[in-house]
């Protein structure tokens, strides 16, 4: 038995034999002397194939995800009809007289790598589009479309050095248990896929995953990023009963879905969504969401040419608001910089981006970007339960100069009669720790405070949220963030503010009792986690919620907080 660790993506459990994805042999060899014509001839061909095949992912895409997520194959068949590409291939045919191979190969190439050294996350992304259609094109070529994914018969654990959206897209829910691979982050297109498609996976497990073989049994937690190859005989039944725990629970969380989250004794807390598009905002009733706890705005401003109008950014909110119905949402002003990127605006050479120009920080000294996102969320908003919220504040003036703002914006659209006179929260994130030290000071100054635990996380061990190296860093149940939380909440409460948490801590079962014994008035998580949160609180008692906070407060390590919580006697998990 062998324990390994990578990075959660696509929640849930599963156990089974490894299939080992070999990528197919797409080795090349140049050849010269040869027609041009004919070369051309092939190109065009593999092309057209490619594209049948693309459009019919793109169709699957549709059906099994979202229309967002079936975008990536939009953005391939961009690259097929891209007819500068075309005659740069042409051209090496025509002048090196070499095979249509090593022409695309060596075209598609250079492509990337005058896009990867942009240093740009947006055209880095598109490089990645790049390299899987020009694997799709030379398999074409080399008569190689039939990949191995195409043999497997029955269910298996998936396990990659890393997949391409069009390899993840490919994957059949029934034979594929979940997935398991050597590279790739959190934010890839393939984990993205992976969570919309229902398949627990885990990333960046690093080189040890291959030592997994086809008669290894693989057990995969895409909940923890726990990997276990070969399970010994004990552990195979603790894994038998959690996968029958785990199937049983999820049926009964979604038929009470739609119910309240009250704890025995009677307190009641609100289960919220965090959301970042349209398509989201569609799941969160069905998942029993009592609202949006945070919209993560930057989907309006991502993945495009220029900056989204008023007009436009208008009609996106009408959209989610004319959706969640009734139901407060909280807005998130926009919070670009760190690890996301818009190719029109520049933010500069950064040594640090995560430490640097990012959220609040670019908006203040860009003004109009603020005024502009705030005028179309108040006038769809108007005379809904709205809720403005600030990301990435540092210190008190950065409120001050954002709620002026805010202020002088919504007086106008009053004045103008766009927008109604009903009060509008405002709110910030906490998600700094300085903000989290003088929380008094800040509940002062503000509605709500919404606790950001990636980045509360990140800040305070100082450890990228985005590098694997030091991901054992950066778990939220460490007591240096619970203490924080503690502090926080108090803070608000003693000055009669209500303190919710959108960072991933909110939707992980470990955390959810503790959050509520802390006293955390509002859970925000990713639409799919609602039911389960919602049966843990039903659950707990209040009282027995805060025994459980007071004691791991006093512990030492995450590890410790959550085998407290596993052992707990009245915790269901
Ligand atoms: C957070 O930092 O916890 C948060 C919710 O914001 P984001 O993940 O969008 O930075
Ligand atoms: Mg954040």
């Amino acid at each position: 038995m062998k324990k390994l660790q990578g990075i959660p993506v696509s929640p849930g459990v599963a156990i089974g034999p490894a299939f080992i994805l070999k990528p197919p042999d797409l080795s090349i060899s140049k050849d010269s002397d040869k027609d041009p014509e004919m070369e051309l001839k092939r190109i065009q061909n593999a092309i057209e194939t490619a594209r049948k095949k693309i459009a019919s992912m793109h169709e699957k895409a549709k059906r099994d995800t979202s229309s967002e997520h079936a975008g990536i194959f939009e953005a391939h068949s961009l690259i097929l009809d891209d007819p500068s590409l075309l005659e740069m291939v042409k051209k090496k045919l025509v002048a090196e007289k070499i095979n249509a191979e090593t022409a695309l190969s060596d075209v598609f190439d250079e492509y990337v790598q005058k896009l990867e050294a942009l240093d740009n996350e947006y055209f880095q992304a598109r490089s990645i589009d790049i390299i899987d259609v020009k694997k799709q094109l030379i398999g074409e070529l080399l008569g190689i479309s039939n990949n191995d994914l195409l043999k497997i018969e029955k269910p298996v654990v998936l396990v990659a050095s890393d997949l391409s959206p069009s390899e993840t897209i490919q994957l059949d829910k029934d034979l594929i248990l979940a997935i398991c691979t050597a590279h790739g982050g959190p934010t890839s297109h393939s984990a993205i896929l992976s969570k919309s498609l229902g398949i627990p996976a885990v990333v960046g497990v690093g080189q040890d995953c291959f030592q997994m073989s086809k008669k290894r049994i693989v057990f995969v937690d895409g909940n923890s990023g726990e990997i276990i190859i070969d399970p010994d005989d004990d552990t195979q039944k603790k894994i038998q009963i959690k996968l029958e725990r785990v199937c049983a629970e999820s049926k009964l969380a979604l038929e009470n879905a739609k119910e309240p989250a009250i704890t025995i004794d009677g307190r009641k807390v609100e289960i919220v969504a965090n959301i970042g598009s349209i398509n989201e905002a569609r799941y969160v009733i069905d998942y029993g969401g009592e609202g949006i706890g945070l919209l993560r705005t930057e989907f309006l401003y991502l993945k495009r040419e220029t900056a989204p109008s008023e007009e436009e950014q208008y009609q996106a909110y009408n959209e989610i608001f004319r959706l969640i119905g009734d139901r407060p949402v909280v807005a998130r002003t926009l919070d670009i910089g760190g690890d996301k990127k818009l190719p029109y605006f520049d933010l500069g050479e950064e040594a640090n981006p995560f430490l640097g120009w990012r959220g609040i920080r670019i908006c203040l000294d860009n003004p109009d970007i603020l005024r502009i996102q705030l005028r179309a969320i108040l006038r769809a908003g108007s005379g809904r339960d709205l809720r403005i919220m600030f990301p990435m504040i540092a210190n008190l003036e950065e409120v001050q100069q954002a709620k002026r703002i805010f202020q002088e914006t919504h007086d106008e659209l009053i004045q103008k009669g766009l927008c109604s006179e009903g009060r509008v929260q405002v709110g910030i994130m906490v998600e700094i720790p300085s903000v989290a030290i003088l929380a008094e000071k800040f509940a002062k100054e503000v509605d709500f405070f919404s606790i950001g635990t990636n980045d509360l996380t990140q800040y305070t061990f100082a450890a990228e949220r985005t590098n694997h190296k030091v991901s054992y860093l950066c778990d939220a149940c460490h007591p240096a963030i619970l203490k924080q939380i503690q502090w926080i909440i108090n803070a608000a409460h003693r000055v009669g503010k209500w303190v919710g948490m959108c960072g991933e801590l909110a939707g992980d079962p470990d955390a959810i009792p503790i959050l509520l014994g802390l006293g955390l008035d509002e859970f925000s998580m990713a639409p799919s986690q609602i039911p389960q949160a919602k049966m843990v609180i039903r659950r707990w008692k209040e009282v027995d919620a805060q025994k459980l906070a007071s004691n791991v407060l006093n512990y030492d390590s995450a590890e410790s907080v959550r085998n407290h919580v596993k052992t707990y006697k009245q915790s269901p998990i």
